[in-house]
């Protein structure tokens, strides 16, 4: 494959094939050195931008280097990646025109900072998290927001315990001057 590493207009540089490519070509191999996710996670926690990719196994991460790493995110891609035999290569999703930059849709997930996606596509999600992620972290903050309302329920029913107990309080108290005074 005839491909150059260029400056790209969505993301710092990416990669452009000089020659046409064929729909179902296989372009290049998302290569790298395989780690733990739990090495991965190590090397990485709190690192702006990484070339991890999670292998089906849920246990193994390439971490991308070299050509096939370079590739940015689209919500509207040419390319497709696929695990086949252990290995990962980007696949063209159609017929690819010299000069055309190579996208692959990253579908992040397993994280929470941000990531908005600059692609510029009119099917553009925003982000380069997957759908089925964003849907698990509105799951999921909904559910904190229902925490925090039930949490905020149980000190506002604490705090009308407390103030019948003062109330209560203020009145022994006043009971007793009253007393001492007779
Ligand atoms: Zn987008």
């Amino acid at each position: 494959m005839a491909l150059v590493v260029r400056p790209s207009r969505i993301h710092a540089a990416g990669v452009f094939t000089t020659a046409p490519i064929r729909k179902g070509a296989r372009v290049v191999e998302y290569s790298g050195p395989r780690l733990t996710a739990e090495e991965a996670n190590r090397l990485y926690d709190g690192a702006p931008r990484t070339y991890l990719y999670g292998l089906e196994d849920g246990k193994t991460v390439i971490d991308g280097e070299g050509m096939g790493a370079y590739l940015n995110h689209s919500c509207n891609p040419n390319c497709e990646i696929d695990e086949i035999k252990n290995r990962v290569w980007i696949f063209a999703l159609r017929d690819i025109a010299p000069g055309e930059e190579l996208l692959w849709d990253y579908n992040l997930y397993d994280d929470e900072d941000p990531a908005p996606c600059c692609c510029g596509s009119p099917k553009c999600r925003g982000t380069m998290y997957s759908r089925e992620w964003m849907a698990k972290m509105r799951r999921k903050a909904r559910k904190k927001a229902e925490k925090i309302a039930a949490e905020r329920e149980v000190t506002r029913t604490q705090g009308e315990k407390v103030k019948k107990t003062k109330t209560l309080d203020k009145g022994a108290v006043t009971s007793i001057p009253k007393r001492s005074v007779a």
